[in-house]
């Protein structure tokens, strides 16, 4: 079982691959949007990198394009919310689906344009105003249609077996066209969730809970319903922004190598400055990250 697949040999756009037009107007796109909603500051893309993309072997066929930008801190508060952005992206002709959140204070939502994707997330506090944006799977030579999920985009850990892609990779989902003689049927076939569908993921493109129990003994982490499962670290310095302190946390890698993870941020003021804590669940390992941060009181 490979765990850090994709970790390691694509550090980001450079390097060997050609960076196609979606991904350029994708960024953009990005940009203009929160450019237009603070004309006095400027958004900043937090990260860039590729998820590769691959069938049986090791060698990726295809690569997706993202984009992490941050539109705003928090701090100082900013004049456009949560709502502006939404707003900004409906006139620029996106489809915007608002998501129920899973704590208070904290909004997300996303917008849709053809075969690309916005995340669009606000913090509590109200701290960070994130856009992940990604360009649809460019391929290289053979054209295949587009995977369920990728790793940054799997709602969880991508599953092992057919990397995303949902269906049997034997079979490439065409259960009964394999073989020339006989009867050439799949061994996905039998499978609970129907011919062609993964059977190790029924179909889901990323791991069941079980599977991801099992990946989180394997790295020794505790359980997730553990009250020690969320890390409670000191309280660093060092950042003058939340903006400063978001752009360090997206370099940072898991100790399972995997850096992809959708940060939540909560900001609060306390005693005679504000505590800015970042929390995410890692996209290799399922592993509970944080992070705490000490930043310079509002104005
Ligand atoms: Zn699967
Ligand atoms: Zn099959
Ligand atoms: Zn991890």
């Amino acid at each position: 079982m490979t765990d850090t697949a994709g970790t390691t040999d694509e550090p980001g756009h450079g390097g060997a691959l050609a960076v196609p037009a979606s991904a350029v107007w994708l960024k953009g796109q990005l940009l203009e949007i929160a450019s237009a909603l603070h004309p006095d500051r400027r958004p900043v893309v937090v990260r860039e990198w590729t998820d590769p993309v691959r069938l049986h072997d090791p060698a990726p066929v295809g690569h997706r394009f993202l984009f992490l930008v941050c539109v705003s801190g928090g701090d100082p508060p900013s004049s456009a919310g949560f709502d502006d952005v939404l707003n900004a992206f409906t006139v620029a002709g996106w489809n915007v689906h608002r998501r129920s959140s899973g704590h208070p204070g904290e909004s997300w939502a996303t917008a849709r344009r053809e075969e690309f994707e916005v995340k669009v997330y606000e913090g509590d506090g109200p701290g960070i105003l994130s856009l992940t944006g990604w360009t649809p799977v460019v391929y290289t030579e053979r054209q295949l249609g587009q995977p369920l999920f990728t790793l940054t985009t799997a709602t969880g850990v991508l599953c092992d077996d057919c990397h995303g892609w949902g269906v049997c990779l034997l079979c490439e989902g065409r259960a009964y066209s394999g073989g020339s003689g006989g009867y050439g049927r799949c061994s996905c076939a039998g499978n609970n969730a129907g011919p062609g569908k993964c059977v190790e993921c029924a179909g889901r493109g990323f791991l069941t809970s079980d599977a991801v129990s099992w990946k989180r003994k394997q790295y020794g982490l505790p359980a997730a319903d553990r009250s020690d499962a969320w890390p409670q670290p000191p309280a660093e310095d060092g950042h003058d922004s939340n903006t400063s302190a978001f752009a360090d946390v997206a370099q940072r890698p898991c100790v399972c190598g995997e850096f992809r993870c959708f940060w939540c941020n909560i900001l609060t003021p306390a005693d005679d400055h504000l505590l800015s804590r970042f929390t995410g669940i890692c996209q290799g390992c399922a592993a509970q990250r944080s992070y705490a941060f000490t930043l310079p009181p509002r104005e």
